[in-house]
């Protein structure tokens, strides 16, 4: 089945054209600057990247261009858009009426629409890739992929914040977590990969990239996860400060008189690695480079990002009563041996010893403990437009 798996955000959809049984990514790209100006960088597999500016004030606009693209006579993949038999969405939250993906009705779009608030930058933006593909694709299975579903798992203990009740009974405020897809993909492949018994197994998938966040998984079920109501809480992260004490809010906005709404903005977007390395890079590939070079302020920021890595780790493991597994997935987790290498031997206590040849692999399934190893460790690449390729016509086919 042809998927078209569509992930829009504020200014920006990013899209790949995958085929459910075979995997092949046929055509893949992006449009960017939306409701700005316009871009569409589109590749035909195998084939050249093409540029085109062109105005797309808004999500219709960039779709209509995207699959003018995918049936266009000498580099498009498609003869006619008949060929496209669903449109799978990532989208943001679902909230905790939603815990699984869902072909889209009315009753779905209401329950996107509800999470705006929840999710202000991406439900919007969700919801027009969904309402344009609905208007130029009539008829075509359109399915919702949340970020949020996998972790609805979690029991109450987890997701609870110990703070006034009548915030969770008037708002809902609660951890939901995020990157649901990919931890939901890499756990089951970690499973699959390592023969472990799905039905009794306990697995922490560690997704480290610009964005990162840990999950807890026993028997395939999320029972814990990092990110919070928004995907600030949690890990060290490329510009977002991951846990904090909330106090800090407070006395930051009074010393430099600044609101709330500033500060939370400044969280996201200059804290992290950004922040820890003055403002050096959100990049680990820069700071990594810049440490090696003696460089302290980028030490400090890879230091802190590793320690908090295996801190939650740990509580992991004690959240569970134990770890069989623990994979690494995302741009770093994939990618960077001297992260998992420091995250490794600071997890000695639990009998978890590192294959130093094998760690030097980058981004493909591999075990990277050592055979004696209490707990296996091993880098398994994440593709959450393949996961939600699969979650689309898994659903359509039913
Ligand atoms: P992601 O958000 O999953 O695309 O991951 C982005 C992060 O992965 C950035 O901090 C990159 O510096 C990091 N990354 C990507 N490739 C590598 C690499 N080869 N070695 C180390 N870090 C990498």
């Amino acid at each position: 089945m042809n998927v078209l798996v569509v992930n829009c955000g504020s200014s920006s959809l990013k899209f790949q054209l995958i085929n459910s049984e075979t995997e092949a990514v046929a055509a893949k790209g992006l449009c960017e600057r939306i409701g700005i100006d316009g871009r569409l960088v589109y590749q035909p597999a195998g084939g050249e990247k093409e540029v085109t500016e062109a105005a797309m004030p808004t999500h219709t606009e960039a779709i209509k261009m995207v699959l003018d693209a995918l049936v266009n006579p000498s580099t498009g993949v498609l003869k006619s858009l008949d060929e496209v038999e669903a449109i799978g969405h990532r989208v943001l939250h679902g909230g905790a009426k939603i815990s699984d993906s869902c072909i889209i009705n009315d009753e779905v779009i209401s329950v996107i629409e509800e999470c705006c608030d929840l999710g202000p930058l991406h439900n919007p933006a969700n919801l027009m890739g969904i309402r344009a593909c609905m208007d130029l694709m009539p008829g075509k299975p359109n399915v919702a992929v949340f970020d949020t579903a996998f972790h609805q798992t979690m029991p109450e203990k987890a997701y609870m914040y110990a703070i006034p009740y009548e915030y969770y009974d008037k708002y809902k405020v609660r951890k939901y977590g995020f990157h649901g897809t990919s931890h939901r993909f890499v756990s089951k492949e970690t499973i699959k990969f390592l023969g472990l018994d799905p039905e009794n197994s306990k697995v922490i998938v560690a997704h480290l990239g610009n964005g990162s966040s840990i999950s807890a998984v026993v028997n395939g079920k999320c029972v814990d996860t990092s990110m919070g109501l928004t995907p600030l809480e949690g890990l060290v992260m490329g510009t977002r400060s991951g846990d904090l004490d909330p106090a800090v809010l407070d006395f930051v906005c009074k010393k430099e008189n600044i609101d709330v709404t500033e500060m939370v903005n400044i969280l996201n977007k200059k804290s992290g690695l950004l922040g820890l390395s003055k403002g050096l890079s959100s990049d680990f590939r820069d700071l990594s480079e810049a440490a090696d070079n003696g460089n302290a302020d980028a030490q400090r920021a890879i230091d802190c990002l590793c320690y908090r890595i295996i801190k939650y780790i740990g509580s992991y493991a004690a959240a569970m009563n134990g770890v069989d597994a623990i994979a690494f997935t995302g741009g770093i987790g994939e990618n960077a041996s001297l992260v998992r290498e420091t995250v490794v031997n600071g997890l000695s206590y639990l009998g978890v010893t590192l294959d130093e040849e094998a760690n030097k692999t980058r981004g493909e399934n591999k075990v990277i403990s050592t055979p004696d190893s209490k707990v296996t460790v091993a880098i398994v690449p994440t593709n959450e437009e393949l996961a939600i390729c699969q979650e689309t016509a898994a659903l359509v086919q039913k």
